[in-house]
């Protein structure tokens, strides 16, 4: 198959050069799909025939000399959280298998009004909560890199699609890594915009206070023009800012030295990969000489990061998930003889072990006996961390962290929960204080897998967060 790296160069070949039709671009992505999901399992669904027919209907305006939008020839793959009308969108639960939306998220209708086709749902986390992709009701998505580990969690479907030439660019959630890590873990670059940046109306919500939708690609610029059409107001979410959406590819290739703060305990920590370590400090080194300059800061926090997350979204989680009672939508227990046991019998049997600690977690800490203890007190911890975040960005363009603390690993390695909750070390932190971050590749392990960093900046600077990440990968890749 062709390997249609960036959405450029698809365009070039579909738009400018006309040396491929958008049916046959389609076609070549199906027949990849064919090939690789029956292993990947990163696919839940495939819109063959409707992509085929979006593809047609490109094709023709091309013919006719129409405009075309921005996303014209671009295949993209949506995580099974994020819903489309009349296609499924089960979150990877059972609890919503067969659950039919009756209308599209705000980021699809801009994706399709863009010329997008939109190929598939991709498997997940159930709904949202893993770091795995080993928690869906769908079975694993195995890392196309190495299928005996895991791809990353929770929008380890859309890392492994990007990543196995399954979809050009997909969309993910990110409510504590959800889109950087999997990136990570399969080679390729996630964006988790600011908090009140991309519209949510449609995301299936795990923790309103930090979910994010987001891209998933093969390059820094096809996040941002991804973003740039994803972005901005939209009257369903009022959790939007109205700031003005700035055009984030117009200066990607701007080279300004920037001041790079680094947390000295993000890489001292002693949960870090030796190897990864020596990857980061020989980026720094490299950024050093290109003449930015690396600001190492003092950051005593970390330990609370993992704890405040998870204090904060079960209790969101709880609230949130308690729409699936068995009566709106989604799975009704056949066991139900009445109401109570309509309830407790279809979410019993719907949610998976996962969603359900979660939810038991939430509701346990906003509990009357324990909420000044545990919530209260975890929102207290979480304007700390936003002031002392926003303090060191007063004086510095970006942090820069690792994404994760070690690359993918195998299947059934992290079985205790804690374990697998202090993956998210490095990710936790943007969403608890509402920042973009982005992961991009950073060198090979000796494990053969990919490493990663990640880079942190003040709120609504996609624009400069974009292009200095772009300059970065390119510049130096890996
Ligand atoms: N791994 C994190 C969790 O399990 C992140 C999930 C996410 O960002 N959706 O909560």
């Amino acid at each position: 198959m062709k390997n249609f790296q960036s959405i450029a160069k698809v365009q070039n070949l579909l738009l400018q050069q006309k040396t491929i039709s958008c049916v046959t671009i389609v076609q070549q992505y199906l027949d990849t799909i064919k090939a690789h999901n029956p292993t990947i399992n990163a696919y839940l669904e495939v819109f063959e025939t409707e992509a085929l027919q979006t593809a047609q209907t490109i094709d023709a305006k091309i013919a006719n000399g129409e405009q075309l939008g921005s996303l014209a020839g671009v295949v993209v793959g949506i995580k099974d959280n994020i819903v489309y009308k009349n296609h499924k969108a089960s979150a990877s639960s059972k609890i919503l298998t067969n659950y039919i939306s009756i209308y599209s998220a705000t980021v699809v209708e801009r994706m399709l009004e863009q010329d997008a086709i939109i190929i598939g749902r991709l498997n997940c986390d159930e709904f949202a909560m893993g770091g795995s992709n080993e928690n869906s009701a769908m079975g694993n998505v195995l890392n196309p890199l190495d299928i005996t580990r895991v791809p990353g969690g929770s929008s380890g479907g859309s890392a492994a699609a990007v990543a196995a030439n399954m979809c050009l660019v997909a969309l993910g959630t990110d409510t504590g890594g959800s889109i950087r890590q999997p990136a990570a873990f399969c080679g390729i670059v996630g964006l988790k915009p600011t908090y009140g940046l991309v519209s949510r109306y449609g995301a299936i919500a795990y923790a309103s206070s930090f979910d994010q939708i987001g891209p998933l690609a093969h390059t820094v610029e096809d996040c941002a023009r991804v973003l740039q059409v994803i972005a901005g107001a939209d009257a369903f979410d009022a959790t939007l800012a109205k700031t003005q959406v700035p055009n984030y590819t117009k200066d990607l290739t701007l080279n300004t030295k920037k001041n790079i703060a680094v947390l000295r305990t993000s890489i001292e920590h002693p949960a870090l990969d030796p190897e990864v370590k020596t990857a980061i400090v020989n980026k720094l080194q490299d950024l050093a000489n290109a003449g930015h300059t690396i600001n190492y800061v003092d950051f005593p926090n970390i330990d609370y990061l993992v704890p405040t997350y998870y204090v904060l979204t079960t209790a969101e989680a709880s609230s949130n998930l308690s729409r699936y009672d068995g009566v709106h939508f989604g799975y009704r227990s056949p066991n139900a003889t009445d109401l109570q046991t309509t309830y407790i019998k279809s979410r019993s049997e719907g949610f998976g072990t996962e969603v359900k600690r979660r939810i038991m977690l939430g509701t346990f800490v906003l509990s009357a006996g324990y909420y000044d203890a545990y919530y209260a007190k975890a929102q207290r911890v979480r304007r700390v961390l936003k002031n002392e975040i926003d303090a060191i960005l007063a004086t510095n363009d970006f942090i820069l962290m690792p994404t994760t603390p070690s690359t993918a690993f195998t299947f059934g390695a992290k079985k205790d929960p804690i374990a697998m909750y202090l993956e998210d070390i490095y990710t936790v932190l943007a969403n608890l204080v509402g920042l973009p971050a982005i992961a991009i590749p950073c060198g090979v392990h000796t494990n053969t897998m990919p490493m990663s960093i990640q880079l942190m900046s003040k709120a609504f600077a996609e624009a400069e967060l974009l292009s200095f990440t772009h300059q970065i990968s390119t510049i130096n890749n890996n």
